[in-house]
């Protein structure tokens, strides 16, 4: 991982961008978790019966410096998921399906201080989904402008959200997010975008599928686009197959974001940053923009 700019520096490249990937721990899933087998309600029970786990994957959040500020993509895990009580016991998939190792040094505010930075100067946090591993580390940003679709928060906070990864008894009381509009057009074939920033550099595009609220973050950067897409998909080479996963709330709608995400990264150079692909910090060390 890179140092934080200099301040001479963040003057001399105000329009620059610098990236900084944080694992906040890892998870391994069912491998029919990551690529769904089956349709419908199917896929769930394919899950819960598989024998197999996936390696230790990881939970990634962004930290993203711009002259506008410092800007968060997620906050990853808490390593509250791992005591005894956090998930009710009665939900199968929590005690079957899923198995986390998050330590209290991985978190997020822990980690941003050993890159030099102080949570409490992050300016806004980019949620691309409410979901377990996207929300652990939100109590650490209670300045922050905290930015959601309508639709997620929606899905957190209509009773069932408790059933379907959104453990919203978690979350800090002062939660009140800021809902993204989706007034800006189109970015190539995704349906809607909103900038972030007054340069443009950095905005946000609807990618629905795997939660029918999910959004990600695109970040201009010197030649090249930086792709956050949280769980768009799990890992790139889903992005190349578009296939959806097994959890997808909607499997055709995730396919369709991902042909319109392949067919951006070959009409532009861009990386691919999804929240559990363990090949991102060498795809941003070596600007490895290939998309298969
Ligand atoms: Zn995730």
């Amino acid at each position: 991982m890179s140092r934080p700019l200099p301040s001479s520096d963040r003057t001399k490249r105000s329009r620059m961008v610098h990236i900084h990937p944080i694992r906040t721990g890892s998870v391994q899933f069912r491998p029919t978790q990551i690529r769904a087998s089956g349709q419908g309600h199917m896929r769930w029970w394919r899950i819960l019966g598989d024998r197999e786990w996936t390696r230790e994957m990881p939970i990634y959040c962004y930290l993203i410096e711009h002259s506008e500020g410092l800007f968060m993509v997620d906050t990853g895990e808490t390593a509250r998921v791992c005591e005894p009580g956090f998930f009710s016991r009665w939900n199968p998939y929590f005690s079957r399906a899923i198995r986390y190792k998050v330590a209290p040094e991985d978190e997020v505010g822990p980690q941003l201080q050993r890159l030099g930075f102080d949570p409490a100067d992050v300016g806004s946090v980019v949620m691309t989904s409410l979901q377990l591993g996207h929300a652990g580390g939100l109590s650490y940003f209670p300045r922050a402008r905290i930015i959601v679709s309508a639709q997620e928060w929606a899905l957190a906070m209509n009773g069932f959200g408790r059933f379907t990864g959104y453990p919203a008894s978690h979350w800090p009381k002062w939660l009140a997010p800021r809902m993204v509009t989706f007034n800006a057009g189109q970015l190539g074939t995704l349906p809607r975008s909103q900038p972030l920033t007054g340069d443009g550099a950095i905005y946000l595009v609807r990618t629905p599928g795997h939660t029918s609220g999910h959004i990600s973050a695109v970040v201009q950067g010197a030649g090249l686009l930086y792709f956050f897409a949280g769980d768009a998909s799990y890992v790139r080479a889903a992005l190349a197959e578009a296939t959806a996963d097994g959890i997808a709330a909607n499997p055709r709608q995730q396919i369709k974001t991902l042909k319109a995400i392949r067919d951006l990264a070959q009409s532009r150079q861009l990386i691919y940053l999804p929240t559990h692909d363990p090949d991102v910090e060498r795809r941003l060390a070596q600007r490895d923009t290939s998309a298969d």
